[in-house]
């Protein structure tokens, strides 16, 4: 889904996006229906402001015991588009700082809601999955998942400094 710098006002435009083609089924994977809102903002001759908001219910596998979990996701976003043909250059450091948004520099004067909604949807994949922050894992030793039973295997992994001092 393209829209041209041309088609933007600087009231903006709103969209409120019903395709979930856009979505990398391939690489998360959604257990909820996709709301996502994008307004575009003409700002200047070059530049037109997005924000964007992505509602979607995305499954990860926890770090710790490996079951899949469903994570609810509600994230805002703004991102500064600067038609800027034969950039590659980083935005300044302060640009960032003052404002907090993203820069994207464009080749072209064409804004591809799609290709940036899916950009975003991995920046809002956190760094740490956890189906709960109480998670107790699995054993190390007979991989039992220590949320729905015990084992008798003892908890202290070999590399720790307590099997040390044991021996
Ligand atoms: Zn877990
Ligand atoms: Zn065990």
């Amino acid at each position: 889904m393209k829209v041209r710098f041309g088609e933007i006002s600087e009231e903006g435009l709103r969209y409120e996006i019903k395709d979930e083609s856009w979505f990398p089924d391939h690489e998360l994977q959604r257990t909820g229906p996709i709301l996502a809102t994008v307004i575009l903002k003409r700002n200047g001759v070059d530049r037109v402001l997005l924000e964007g908001r992505i509602k979607t219910t995305i499954a990860f596998a926890c770090d710790r015991c490996l079951e899949d979990y469903a994570m609810d996701i509600d994230e805002s976003f703004n991102i500064d588009l600067e038609y800027a043909p034969g950039s590659k250059l980083e935005p300044a450091e302060h640009e960032i700082s003052a404002s907090e948004m993203d820069m994207i520099y464009l080749q072209e004067p064409v804004v591809d809601i799609f290709e940036i909604l899916s950009q975003q949807v991995f920046l809002l994949n956190p760094e740490k999955h956890l189906c709960s922050e109480s998670c107790r894992g699995l054993c190390s030793r007979c991989g039992t998942n220590l949320n729905q039973k015990t084992c008798d295997c003892k908890q202290v992994s070999p590399s720790s400094p307590f099997s040390v001092l044991k021996k």
